[in-house]
């Protein structure tokens, strides 16, 4: 019997089969959840529909997190199939190209700003609202996937940084809101990972190399070894982790000199 049986997740950040939301699904329907995707636009819809197949995920949906009424009718339309769920995976951030190269105090913009924090920190709160009353009597788990430049500064990652430092607080915060109602919040701070979105910003390759010579177990991580910790931490055996951010960087995080 696999750790999520009887659970339902949706996924939210699958845009291709890079991607750590990949990972997740995976690993998830490995261990028995049923899954739904959603995917951000039409541009990218087939191939989260070829995703959704090859996890065996009949229920897929729209959803630009930047709107309001997108994500009601995300909701809305999940309740056509499922009455509760469980689990809710957030693996989304998302900053203009401007923003993620050169001198931070040179580059940084208002609306730069907006957008980073809007869709990398409050789309997760605004996920969690929506969820609530589907997950209510559950023993729901939230997760949400930050990274290390919430709490170090690092080349290019620029308001990035402030957007995941507020990802964070957001997990404490929900994290304390929803705990008398059984359901917990946390996060997975992942180490780099080629994918689309961390392309993206510059020197992905250079971070990767520099984490392969000082991490302890000198490589970086995986899709699926982010996924394993998802399902961990989405499962009954992490009852008592809320609140958390948990490192799946092979160790980088620990490091000094
Ligand atoms: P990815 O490009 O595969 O996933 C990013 C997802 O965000 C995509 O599915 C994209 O469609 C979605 N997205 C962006 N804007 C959106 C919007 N307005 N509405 C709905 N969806 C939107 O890249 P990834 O690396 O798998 O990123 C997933 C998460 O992991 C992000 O939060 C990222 O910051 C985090 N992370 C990545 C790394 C890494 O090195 N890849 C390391 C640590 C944390």
């Amino acid at each position: 019997m696999g750790l999520l049986q009887n659970k339902r997740a949706l996924i939210v950040g699958v845009v291709n089969d890079y991607s750590i939301a990949y990972g997740i699904a995976k690993c998830m329907q490995r261990e028995d959840a049923q899954i739904a995707l959603t995917y951000q636009n039409e541009k990218v819809k087939g191939r989260v529909e070829n995703i959704a197949k090859e996890i065996g995920s009949k229920i897929i949906f729209p959803c630009d997190l930047a709107y309001d009424d997108q994500i009601d009718d995300l909701f809305v339309s999940l309740q056509k199939h499922w009455d509760k769920f469980d689990i809710l995976v957030h693996s989304v951030a998302f900053a203009p190209g401007d923003q993620l190269e050169g001198s931070y105090a040179h580059h940084v913009t208002r609306e730069g700003s907006r957008i980073a924090h809007d869709i990398s920190s409050y789309s997760f709160a605004a996920l969690t609202r929506a969820s609530i009353p589907m997950m209510s009597g559950r023993n729901g788990a939230l997760l949400t996937i930050s990274h290390i430049g919430a709490e170090k500064a690092l080349m290019n990652y620029n308001i990035m940084g402030p957007a995941k430092a507020s990802l964070e607080a957001n997990v404490r915060y929900l994290a304390n809101s929803l705990g008398q109602e059984g359901i917990r919040v946390n996060a997975i701070s992942a180490g780099p990972i080629r994918t689309l979105a961390s392309s993206a910003v510059g020197g992905i390759g250079e971070m990767i190399r520099h984490v392969e010579e000082i991490a302890p177990l000198k490589r970086t991580v995986t899709q699926l070894e982010v996924g394993n910790t998802a399902a961990f931490l989405c499962s009954d055996l992490s009852s008592g982790i809320t609140g958390q951010v948990i490192y799946v960087d092979a160790g980088y995080e620990i490091m000094g000199m």
